[in-house]
């Protein structure tokens, strides 16, 4: 029972319950849990929006470049057999290298290539490292990774089992939005990425990843809610996680787009514990 939880279960399990609250989904849980924290969790304010602790950057409109302004994507390079994947990557990280083709290497710790399976079905691209991501050397691994983390766990997915990436590979200073330049220069080895791992789904994480991935510049709005045509991929848009973690309210409208994104994967939401 819940009340035996160690208190990092205890938050654990407080965590999960929260983002399925967020998301809408108040039934979810059919085994009894702690009256004590379910009190806990009802008198906690249901959409905080200001997050004191660790002021987050992200704006989820920003001040992306004009269309003129974005390269176009190289040309579809051809399929990649599954079983070379994870070599045909590692060719592209070599590739990379130390890399100083764009100004974002003067501030870099780490450079984040990309996290999970060569195989994937399923892709995320965000925007680019934070400081978390930075130190670690990989995506989405500070609080905007957590979430994400929960949303791949609310598809019935572990994080293990999908591919995620970033439009650029060093973190940008302040975490402010990529220059034109520097996306335009590090977005093809993103498309040659996608290339060889060949997800049935991509998922674009907030505005700038929709911007360099579609070529489009449009509100967020436009481009949420539909499947786009992608490099022989299937394209949903839908919010970062960092704008959630700033906008809570948003996180039933990120969960409509992933069940867009489930649906065309064939997948179920996982059983109900
Ligand atoms: Fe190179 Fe990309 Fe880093 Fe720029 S952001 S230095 S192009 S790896």
């Amino acid at each position: 029972m819940a009340q035996s939880l160690d208190p990092a279960t205890r938050e654990a399990l407080a965590e999960r319950i929260r983002f399925y609250r967020d998301l809408g989904l108040t039934e979810f849980y059919r085994r009894p849990v702690d009256p004590a924290l379910l009190a806990q969790l009802a008198a906690e304010p249901e959409e905080p929006q200001t997050d004191t602790a660790q002021p987050i950057l992200y704006q989820e409109e920003p001040p992306i470049p004009p269309r003129k302004h974005i390269s176009a994507a190289p040309q579809i390079a051809a399929a990649v057999p599954p079983a070379d994947r994870a070599a045909a990557l590692q060719m592209i990280r070599d590739e990379i290298g130390d890399c100083t083709r764009c100004a974002l290497h003067k501030g870099r710790n780490k450079l984040v290539f990309a996290d999970g399976d060569p195989n994937a079905r399923l892709m995320f691209v965000g925007e680019g490292p934070g400081a978390d991501e930075d130190a670690q050397g990989l995506p989405f691994v500070g609080r905007a990774g957590q979430l994400l983390n929960n949303m791949i766990g609310a598809m019935g997915l572990k994080r293990e089992q999908v591919y995620i990436a970033n439009v650029v590979k060093c973190r940008p200073p302040g975490n402010r939005t990529p220059e034109p330049e520097e996306g335009n220069t590090c977005s093809p080895f993103l498309f040659r990425q996608i290339d060889v791992v060949r997800p049935e789904v991509l998922v674009a994480l907030g505005a700038t990843a929709a911007t360099y991935l579609l070529g489009t510049r449009q509100p967020l709005a436009g481009l949420r809610g539909r499947v786009h045509a992608f490099r022989g991929t299937k394209l949903i848009v839908t919010y970062h996680p960092a704008y959630l973690l700033r906008d809570p309210r948003q996180k039933k409208e990120a969960w409509a787009d992933l069940q867009i994104a489930m649906r065309e994967l064939g997948l179920t939401p996982p059983a109900r514990k």
